[in-house]
């Protein structure tokens, strides 16, 4: 079988497309070659996530200062990373590779793979973005110029996850975004330094989209919501990825039979308020991922004020599950419907929690609510 691999365009994604503005060249142009996403866009674009929070003055004033500078940090962190300039190389073998996952370890990662990069991992063109950190590249071609990604993961507490919908989902994201940024930075500066040209990636700078680098780098499987669902964390993880110039040691796609369980779960798909997650599987670049519908998704943000993360909630793969048994029922179907059905009588079917955690809790004090 022929497998046509095309390059995705950071242009195409839901995050790129609402931030274009009426009437400039560069949102004619987009909607002139693409008419039917344009009344669809047009009703989510301009309006900031939290802004449909539903909560008080009170609590407004008190909780969104605490991401408001997340931007300033990211473009600090990169601005430092692209000053920095390249040192004497210093050769190594590709087993560092071994070295340089211990050392993302070190820096925050909870676990690592290794990529060799192909043209088809990296995005064609920028899709703006990148002006969160003053970088103004909107459409500007990405051209290859790495070998290798150092791809990890990083975890998001449970605890946060589980008030899905609620404000600490989106501020546990948000923590994420800078642990990954911080984590990335390091690991491009230590590579710079001994000689080899690196650049992180963040929330606000791409070069490849994450979701298919990390299943080549065996960090998980891509479950019904098109997320890694990593064997450990499931869903609850942010990808970061570092490019680099220094050749190592890559890794492979794992299997731990989600793609079966998937079949007999579907709780991210019956939880999704936007019904937005669909069954049908489909192959994209020798890859499987599922139907999604992404701006029915990215309505709901809109409507809760957050990012949702109710499919992050509902995986039982985030919730932890015994990873030896999925494993061992392979296609038994009766031995997966019998460990979902622990899942469920241990968890519910969504394991959400409604009381708020102390970081947003309101009533301490005179002006509280
Ligand atoms: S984030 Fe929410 S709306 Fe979007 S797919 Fe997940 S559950 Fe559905
Ligand atoms: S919730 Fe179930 S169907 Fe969705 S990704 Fe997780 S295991 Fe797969």
């Amino acid at each position: 079988m022929i497998c046509l691999k095309v390059r995705y365009d950071e242009r195409n994604t839901m995050f790129s497309r609402v931030r274009l503005k009426p009437n400039t060249e560069h949102y004619k142009t987009y909607y002139n070659d693409k008419p039917d996403l344009k009344a669809v866009d047009d009703a989510l674009r301009l309006k900031a996530i939290r802004d449909g929070l539903r909560a008080s003055d009170a609590f407004k004033a008190r909780f969104f200062p605490l991401t408001n500078q997340n931007n300033a940090v990211l473009k600090s962190l990169h601005d430092t990373v692209d000053a920095t300039p390249l040192g004497k190389r210093v050769n190594v073998g590709r087993a560092f590779a071994t070295n340089i996952k211990a050392t993302a370890k070190h820096y925050g990662a909870a676990d690592v793979g290794i990529v060799k990069l192909k043209a088809d991992h990296y995005y064609q063109a920028h899709g703006g973005v990148s002006e969160a950190i003053g970088k103004n590249n909107y459409g500007a071609p990405i051209v290859p110029r790495y070998t290798h990604a150092i791809v990890y993961a990083i975890p998001m507490a449970l605890s946060y996850i589980n008030r899905s919908p609620h404000y600490e989902s989106m501020l546990e994201t948000e923590n994420a975004y800078l642990k990954i940024a911080f984590t990335g930075a390091r690991l491009a500066l230590y590579l710079k330094q001994l000689g080899y040209k690196s650049v992180f990636q963040s929330e606000a700078y791409y070069e490849t989209p994450m979701v298919p680098l990390a299943y080549d780098a065996g960090l998980g499987q891509i479950g019904m919501a098109n997320h890694i669902v990593h064997p450990h964390f499931g869903n609850r993880i942010r990808l970061g990825a570092v490019l680099t110039t220094m050749s190592l040691e890559e890794d492979q796609p794992i299997d731990f039979n989600l793609e079966a369980f998937c079949k007999r779960c579907a709780l991210c798909l019956m939880n999704c308020p936007s019904h937005s997650i669909k069954p049908g599987k489909r192959m994209r670049n020798g890859r499987p991922f599922y139907r999604f519908i992404d701006h029915t998704c990215y309505a709901m943000w809109l409507r809760s004020g957050t990012d949702c993360g109710t499919c992050i909630q509902s995986c039982p793969f985030t919730q932890g599950i015994n990873l030896k048994k999925v494993k061992d029922a392979k296609d038994n179907t009766q031995a997966l419907d019998q460990l979902l059905e622990e899942h469920i009588q241990k968890h519910s079917r969504r394991p959400f929690v409604k009381e708020p955690l102390d970081i947003v809790k309101l009533g301490g004090d005179k002006d509280g609510n």
